[in-house]
């Protein structure tokens, strides 16, 4: 017997929970049940969370949590319970499988089966955002070796436990060369590690071109958080539906699973929704704890009820569809069908799976880090950056000396095209004379001086060599 918890969450959540929850139980499924309450009505109480404490003392108790899908009330800072659980529970994986289901569920792609293994916990989804000139926002985006060293890792042991062939990495590297370069030398490290796996990189832009015209190239693609969010969707929804996929969060304590559509408001109550996201949710689960037949056992029982036709308003056809039914009895329709298996779609097996046992993350000892200069950014109003050029030149302080402006990255001092458009948003790269090593209080006393020439520095960072290798990228044009 496994603990879960679950909530119905809002919309029609009530309604594809009570109906996963009926097949799970015919089914079979080894589990206890704790139910708590998140969502809207947790929202519209004063919570801007969604969720109460002691909802998560059930969810870290248990570990285990199948969520339904919850209304995020507009506007009033309410946060995304979503991300917030994903972050708070360090559920560093997001594990998406999108298959299609022709010819029984309409789709351009007959022969797609892959799954996207997405990180979820870092990349611009820190949420570290600054208005820093008049002009000009930023959004840090942080990328950090365990986070790239676990989530590939998890792809490659997935791939490995579920029969897959290949791990295709998505990242674009060729642009973002320290960050997305990170994340693309770790798939290559770690990828020497499963010689018996296919590896295979692609810039993201033309991956997911590819991807949508021809998915069957792929079969496990590992990304970062935002291309991962993008794709999952694009893939789900080319499948056939996104009313059919279920996602998997998995972290080194808990695992959250869960339908990957929203709470469909309109269609709450009415007994039409289709329960099949949640559903694979919760095959998702029982693979994670373990009751690997269970889950067969009700993949294939669904595969059929699909196949014999019997299928919800959202993927009902015309000379393909049989019969249309409500939520309740789709799920019937499911519990009548255990213990049979698909005849046309390839029935499924579930061999040996439950929760990855991945190495931990050990950290490497430190490099040889070395202060080389400073980038300062600066609000300046001003039009004419050969005055900014002189200003900044005649910074003397110390031993360092300033080696380019850059406006938005691009190089625009010295040598810079008229063409190139600038904001109010500078950086200024100072570097050590004679590629001298750096004392912090020579940045601090850089810093008094541009003060004191009345430059408005709004923040800077330290330039870094690590082991002697460049730690920073050149500005564009440089
Ligand atoms: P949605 O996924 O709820 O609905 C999109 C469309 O798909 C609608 O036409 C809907 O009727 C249909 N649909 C979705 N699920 C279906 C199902 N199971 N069966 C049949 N049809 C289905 O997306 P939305 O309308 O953008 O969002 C509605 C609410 O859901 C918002 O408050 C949003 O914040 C929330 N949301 C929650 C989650 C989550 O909890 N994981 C995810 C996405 C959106």
């Amino acid at each position: 017997m496994t603990r879960i918890t679950i909530a119905k969450g809002d919309g029609i959540g009530p309604e594809i929970m009570d109906a996963t929850i009926k097949v799970l139980e015919a089914a079979g499924a080894q589990i206890e049940i704790d139910e708590i309450e998140v969502g809207e009505k947790v929202y519209l109480s004063g919570n801007t969370s969604g969720i109460s404490k002691e909802a998560w003392s059930m969810i870290r108790k248990n570990k285990v949590f199948l969520k339904a899908p919850i209304t995020t009330p507009q506007g009033g800072g309410y946060k995304s319970l979503n991300v917030t659980t994903r972050k708070m529970l360090g559920l560093y994986a997001n594990v998406r499988p999108c298959v299609s289901l022709h010819p029984f569920v309409d789709t351009k792609h007959p022969v797609m089966d892959l799954v996207i293994i997405r990180e979820n916990e870092e990349d611009l989804y820190a949420g570290i955002e600054h208005q820093q000139t008049d002009e000009v926002v930023q959004c840090l985006k942080l990328i950090s070796i365990p986070g790239c060293e676990k989530i590939i890792r998890y792809a490659f042991e997935y791939a490995k436990q579920y029969g897959r062939k290949k791990v295709t990495c998505f990242s674009k590297d060729n642009i973002m060369k320290q960050s997305d370069g990170l994340f693309h030398a770790v798939f290559d490290e770690i990828g020497n590690d499963y010689p018996e796996i296919d590896k295979e990189h692609w810039i993201i832009d033309i991956g997911a071109a590819k991807m949508a015209d021809t998915p069957e190239a792929f079969d496990v693609i590992v990304t970062l958080n935002l291309y991962g969010d993008v794709i999952s969707d694009i893939a789900a929804q080319i499948a056939g539906s996104v009313g059919l996929a279920g996602s998997a969060n998995i972290g080194e304590e808990c695992a959250m699973f869960e339908a990957i559509h929203g709470s469909a408001p309109r269609r709450a109550g009415q007994n039409v929704a289709n329960p099949s996201g949640l559903l694979q949710g919760a095959i998702l689960m029982l693979n994670h704890i373990g009751q690997n037949e269970v889950a067969e056992k009700i993949h294939n029982a669904w595969l059929k009820t699909l196949e014999d036709g019997v299928h919800t308003y959202d993927i009902y056809k015309e000379n393909v569809s049989k019969q249309k039914v409500g939520t309740y009895q789709f799920a019937e329709a499911i519990i009548a069908r255990l213990g049979q298996k698909p005849n046309t779609l390839k029935s499924i097996k579930y061999n040996n799976s439950g929760a990855l046992q991945l190495k931990p993350y050990v950290r490497k000892g430190s490099a040889e880090k070395e202060l080389v200069g400073m980038d300062v950014f600066l609000h300046w109003k001003g039009m004419d950056v050969e005055e900014l050029g002189q200003l900044i030149s005649s910074i003397t302080s110390n031993n360092l000396e300033i080696n380019m402006i850059t406006n938005r990255g691009i190089k625009v001092w010295p040598d810079g095209f008229k063409e190139t458009f600038c904001t109010d948003h500078w950086r200024c790269r100072f570097k050590a004379k004679n590629g001298k090593k750096v004392e912090k209080s020579e940045l601090l006393s850089l810093l008094t001086e541009a003060n004191q020439k009345g430059l408005d520095v709004i923040k800077t960072e330290n330039l870094y060599t690590f082991n002697g290798k460049a730690g920073f990228s050149l500005g564009q044009g440089q």
